[in-house]
């Protein structure tokens, strides 16, 4: 069966660009929820209970048609928190700039001109986003890199895209301290980038 993965930091340790209620009720409620659903839709298969959330979104084709929207959804939201939270760390060990990590920092520039570009354009995309989903920076099936947008809780995988950065922007993430104002939460973001852990997933794939 699926647990929570552990969080690498307190709930306050995002502050003040993510607020601690905002980390303990989308944790502990809304990642635990899914982690739940998921088990309820995987409690008669004991033979896909015993695979990996990974293995389980690149196998949603083939998965029983009685529990593959459940997967999507369900599984997609404990593959999708899992990674947000493991890319995230507090402010003060993140101020080591995209430049200290030399593969990272030369394939966004290859790709997109200047680290700023790819903020900018990062940005829009998440912006633009309408509704509940996710901004991703992505490997392609190519091996480019891409900025996509998927909607509610569908995954990169899904798109033979292997996921190096994500943003959650559904307002759950954070409807507390930002109401409607989804570019403040995304500007506070870019404080929060684990790069050394973006570089390690890098360094796998390229
Ligand atoms: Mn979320």
């Amino acid at each position: 069966m699926f647990t929570l993965p552990q969080l690498p930091y307190a709930y306050d340790a995002l502050e003040p660009y993510i607020d601690a209620l905002t980390m303990e009720i989308h944790y502990t409620k809304h990642h635990q929820g899914y982690v739940d659903n998921l088990n309820a839709a995987l409690k008669d298969f004991s033979e896909l209970q015993k695979k990996s959330i990974t293995d389980l979104m690149l196998e949603l084709e083939v998965l029983p048609e009685s529990i593959r929207v459940a997967v999507r959804n369900q599984g997609g939201g404990h593959y999708n928190h899992t990674f947000f939270w493991s890319l995230l760390a507090p402010a003060v060990k993140t101020e080591r700039a995209i430049s200290h990590y030399a593969t990272c920092a030369r394939l966004i520039n290859q790709r997109f001109g200047s680290f700023q570009k790819f903020q900018q354009e990062f940005t829009q995309v998440a912006k633009s986003r309408f509704g509940s989903g996710w901004a991703w920076l992505v490997v392609s099936p190519h091996g480019d890199l891409e900025i996509i947008s998927t909607p509610n809780q569908d995954c990169p995988l899904m798109f033979e895209c292997v996921p190096l950065l994500g943003l959650d922007v559904w307002e759950h993430a954070y409807y507390l301290k930002y109401q409607n104002k989804r570019v403040d939460y995304i500007q506070a973001w870019w404080h929060l980038i684990n790069w050394a852990a973006v570089e390690d997933i890098v360094k796998q794939i390229v």
